[in-house]
Order: C-alpha cells, then structure tokens, then sequence
C-alpha cells in the first residue's frame, strides 16, 4: 500500500501558491502517521480549529486503515476476511460492506476492469514489487511474476466466492485461494468519510489530500477556484493544476507510483490488468473529477486499465446512470490517440480531457 507522498506535496505547493491572500488565521494539518502509508493533508483551517481537525483526521484515517489495511491484522477489516477464506464468515464493519458492495458495483460496471477481489494477483506483484525495489536499491532489475503462476492466480479472482451478507454484517470467501484488495477503492472512501465528518463540524472551506485523493469542501472565501496538482509522470514536478469552484473530489491513479525496474530496463507498477495480469499500458495516468471521492477513486483505476476509447464510452455511460451527479477525466498518454476529446502536448506527453474541464485546466507550459 505505499504510495509515494510527492502527490500531496504538490497539491500542497500549488494550493499554497493560491492561498496567498487567504486570512493568515488559517493554516494546514499535516498528519504523517494516520494510517494508508501515506501523509494526509488538510488546508485551509481556522488556526483555532486546528487541534479538532487534527483529531478528526487522525480518528478517520486510522478507523478506515484498520478496516482495509491487507497487510496488518485488525479484527473485523479486511486482513480477516482474507485470512478466514474458505473457513468461516467474518463480523465486520458496514463501511467495509459498503465498500465492498461499491467495488463489487465497479467490477461489474467495468467489465471486469476495476476488480478488488483480485487480490491473488495483486499480492504476487506485491512481493515482486518489494523483491524488485531492493534489488534496485542495489542497482539489480528486479523480477517479473512468472505467467503461470498468475495466470494460476487470476483461476481465483470471481466475485461470486465473496459472500456478502448485508443483514448479518458478514463477509464470507468461500474460494480458499481468493483474496480481497481494496487499494484502489479505500483511500478515496475513507477521504470522502473524512471530508463529511470535517463537514458535519462546522468546517467549510478546505480542501483535504490522502496521496493522489484530494477531496474540496465548500468555496474559496477569496471565489477563486482550488487549485489541483497532475502530477507529471516523468518528474516530480506538475504538469498542469485543476481548477474546481466548489466541492468534489478529484483523484488521481499513476504508473509513478509503487514501481520498480525489470531485467528489460521497464518499470514495472501497481495497476494491474485483469486480462493480462500485467501492469496496464495504455496511458501514463488518469485524473478524475466526480461529486464522490470513492467513485473518483474506483474510476481512476479503472480509467487506467482501460483503452482511452473504452475509458470515455465507460464515462459516457456513467453520466447517463447517475444525472444528477458530474464525472469529468484527464488522460496523459505517450502516444497520441484517436479521439475527438480536447488535446494538448506537454512535458513530451499527450493529454486529453473531457468537456466539463475545458477551461478548468492550467497547463503548466
Ligand atoms: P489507485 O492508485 O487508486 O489506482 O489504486 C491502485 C491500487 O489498487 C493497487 O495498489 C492495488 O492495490 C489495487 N489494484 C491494482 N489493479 C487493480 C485493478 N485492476 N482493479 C482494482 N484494484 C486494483
Ligand atoms: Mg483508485
């Protein structure tokens, strides 16, 4: 689950940048051990309120890591589940069965794309992925997952060996060789819980950032838009910012983060192609911007695995289900691609973006 921090230190950066005539009674809280290996960052608060963000973040964050943290046991979360497959249903708590059920929602709405009940595969990549950063700590390629062995894998990947049963509050695998991830779901939820709950206590105008997950309350008392780092993906610098009036999550899924160097000199990273069970190739990364950070979060990732043309029929859908909400997305691509989205060159790289953010988007040039 480690994701680099350079993602909300450039949200940091650029949202400094344009807060320069805020009333220097805000200030921002900084929270580097809240859990989803990661620093979380939250802008824009009243000085005196800093000590109850703190809290607030701090309760969030490390309630919803524990639930969804694979790595570390906590009773009830999702380490448990995985951990009783194939032997008994576990107790757990209804926000992991929301999640749950809105990932199962994306496996299904993406056509397989988003799965986090492929958790087999993901964890061969995991530990290639650490083998492979130490080997290049030494200045040695790491190594690439056998095909077999993940294509033995992928046979434990269906959602219809999770259980889930809503009244009883349990979730039960019954395939003892599958297992359940939600990195690519857990953090935009537990933001978005995050941001509700600073919400319900009064705290309007703040902009919240979980590692590529940035969740906006409210307006800028100055009526000027927030600003969102895209990071670029060949540096760490940013490409371009975001610029969104109002609330809404905007999240970002990237092959910079979590990779290492194969035996052939290619980076190998964490979005891993149901299909192929390879890292996906199409694009560099994907940004989306929706109402709900975890639907921000689901869509990311699924943008990333997916062609650009099935990207956009995917979002065009989602429109159509959900009018009264918005979803917009920018692609970055090393190659150009056939579509009539807007368009632009930048940093060597190709972006594409979707109506709603034309003229909401500050490249960086
Ligand atoms: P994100 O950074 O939100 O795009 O999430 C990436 C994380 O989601 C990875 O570190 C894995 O834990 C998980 N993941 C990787 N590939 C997939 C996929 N195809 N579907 C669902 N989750 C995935
Ligand atoms: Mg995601």
């Amino acid at each position: 689950m480690k994701k680099s921090v350079t993602a909300t230190l450039l949200c940091t950066a650029l949202l400094c940048g344009c807060m320069k005539k805020t009333p220097v009674s805000t200030q921002s809280v900084l929270c580097a051990d809240c859990g989803f290996d990661t620093v979380i960052l939250l802008q824009n608060i009243p000085s005196d309120q800093y000590a109850q963000a703190e809290e607030i973040l701090r309760d969030e964050f490390l309630r919803y890591d524990a639930m969804f943290d694979i790595y570390n046991e906590h009773d009830g979360g999702i380490y448990q589940i995985n951990a009783m497959a194939g032997k008994e249903p576990v107790k757990t708590a209804t926000e992991v069965i929301d999640v749950l059920l809105k990932a199962k929602e994306y496996y299904t709405y993406t056509d397989g794309a988003f799965n986090a009940a492929m958790g087999s595969v993901l964890q061969i990549w995991h530990n290639a992925r650490e083998a492979g950063l130490a080997a290049n700590k030494e200045g040695k390629p790491g190594e690439i997952p056998d095909d077999t062995v993940l294509q033995e894998a992928a046979a434990h990947t269906g959602w219809d060996s999770i259980q889930i049963d809503e009244e009883a509050g349990t979730v039960f695998i019954s395939d003892p060789d599958a297992s359940l991830d939600l990195g690519g779901i857990a953090k935009g939820y537990a933001a978005g819980k995050a941001a509700q709950r600073l919400a319900e206590e009064g705290f309007e105008q703040c902009v919240l950032s979980a590692g590529g997950n940035v969740v906006m309350l409210g307006e800028k008392e100055n009526g000027k838009p927030w600003r969102i780092g895209i990071q670029d993906p060949n540096g760490s610098g940013v490409l371009a910012a975001v610029e969104w009036t109002g609330s809404g999550a905007v999240v970002t899924s990237g092959d910079y983060e979590r990779c290492y160097t194969g035996p052939d000199g290619t980076r190998y990273h964490h979005i891993i192609d149901p299909q192929t069970c390879m890292p996906a190739d199409h694009c560099r990364s994907v940004t989306v911007c929706t109402e709900d950070a975890a639907d921000a979060d689901a869509l990311s990732t699924a943008l990333f695995v997916l062609s650009v043309q099935d990207g956009e029929a995917l979002l065009e859908k989602w429109r159509e289900d959900h009018p009264d909400s918005f979803v917009e997305a920018v692609w970055l691509l090393e190659e150009e691609t056939d579509t009539k989205m807007h368009t632009t060159g930048i940093g060597g790289l190709h972006a594409y973006w979707t109506d709603g953010l034309e003229g909401k988007l500050d490249w960086n040039k």
